[in-house]
């Protein structure tokens, strides 16, 4: 059972930068380094880069390029649509968003409640889905926003997102997604979403850490965070990251190229470990929908046993995971995800995140389920609370 080299099933979390990519991006790291905001020949060269990978994200979101903006990441281009929508609109007013969200979206709704505008946290369902009509039931006439992540990066699941788009058109109301979980599987398209709003992050579709996009509508107002300079139409300021943005776009190309084989190879695997864990561990859990669920994602939890002391297990076994709580300050926190679903108390700390990749293998997944049962019966046989 020896693992031939590490195992890396936490392309969630970050993946590596495509060598692709990276050829793409090498000209402007080095000769090509002028600032696409001077007048001269190297200044122009450097425009057109970033001009022409504008136009290749516009592409794959179906939009016009003008309504795509360059960002530092997903968190900055969520923070800058949740704030800038919202604050753009007048000083008071009403947003809504879920109980699943990642916490740029949360502490962005929760920064906004301090300045006084309000808040309804709409709930989900066992399976971890929002529906739509709680978010029609909690429109009012001043709402400003609406904000439902289009793929939990926790536990997967994917949302109805054309439906709630749908209800914020009608009512007049820009929606967000935040969707940099669904980028390598979902459609991007901003009109069958019919989302006003929609964050990416370059780094989880192999370009480099530290460059988002945020699609934004035409016409829909915003209060730019950053202001200086006026690039991105104003929209963020600060000289452009000319060899990162010719990176995003050259990725999410690619991406969207290989959507399908994506789909179908992660898959074909995550179901193997499904089946694999529910033969070997009867107990299991699995969390979220199996149906609306990202290909790539595994999400379970072991009764009574605490997910670091797994993680530990599993990464001295060559195997890179993930789990969802954080130990904080030597106090256990339990995942606000995990609590939204109802997952029971013995089940809410043992929980494990396993997300697959392009290079994830058949012969991967045999050596996870070699060594996942027979690590959480140990750990089980260890703990009182699992008895
Ligand atoms: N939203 C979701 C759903 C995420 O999974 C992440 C990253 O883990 C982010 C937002 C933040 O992205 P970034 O690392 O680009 O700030």
């Amino acid at each position: 059972m020896q693992s031939p080299r590490a195992i890396y099933m936490d392309y969630s979390a970050t993946t590596g930068v495509h060598p692709d990519v990276l050829a793409a991006m090498m000209p402007y790291l080095g000769p090509e380094f002028g600032n696409p905001n001077s007048i001269h020949s190297m200044g122009v060269a450097a425009r057109q880069a970033v001009e022409d990978a504008r136009a290749r994200v516009a592409r794959v979101l179906g939009c016009r390029p003008s309504e795509i903006v360059f960002t530092g990441c997903a968190t900055e281009s969520i923070n800058l649509a949740i704030k800038g929508i919202v604050r753009a609109q007048g000083r008071t007013g009403h947003v809504i968003t879920s109980a699943i969200e990642h916490h740029a979206v949360l502490h962005s709704v929760e920064q906004l409640e301090r300045e006084g505008y309000e808040a309804t946290v709409v709930p989900v369902s066992s399976e971890g889905i929002v529906d739509p009509d709680d978010v029609r039931r909690a429109l009012r006439p001043d709402t400003r926003l609406i904000s439902i992540m289009y793929a939990n990066n926790q536990i997967g699941t994917i949302q109805p997102i054309a439906e709630i788009g749908r209800i914020g058109r009608e009512a007049g109301v820009p929606v967000h997604t935040d969707a940099v979980q669904a980028a390598r599987s979902e459609s991007l398209d901003a009109e069958e979403l019919h989302v006003s709003s929609l964050a990416l992050s370059g780094h989880k579709f192999h370009a480099p850490k530290g460059v988002g996009i945020l699609y934004l509508r035409e016409s829909t107002p915003l209060e730019p965070q950053q202001v200086g300079g006026g690039q991105e139409g104003g929209r963020r300021s600060g000289t452009e990251n000319v060899p990162y943005i010719v990176g995003i776009a050259t990725a999410l190309e690619r991406a969207a190229g290989m959507r399908e084989e994506y789909r179908r190879h992660t898959s074909r695997l995550r179901d193997e470990i499904f089946e694999g864990l529910l033969r070997e561990l009867p107990d299991v859990r699995i969390n979220g929908s199996r149906e609306r669920r990202l290909p790539n994602n595994v999400h379970v939890s072991f009764r009574g046993i605490e997910a670091q002391a797994l993680l530990m297990g599993l990464d001295m076994r060559g195997i890179c995971a993930a789990s969802d709580s954080a130990c904080q300050q030597a106090a256990l926190q339990a995942s606000h995800v995990l609590q939204a679903i109802g997952v029971p108390e013995d089940y809410l700390y043992g929980s494990l995140r396993l997300t697959l990749g392009d290079d994830s293998t058949e012969e991967d997944v045999q050596y996870l389920l070699d060594c996942l049962p027979e690590l959480v019966r140990r750990l089980q046989a260890l703990s009182p609370a699992a008895v």
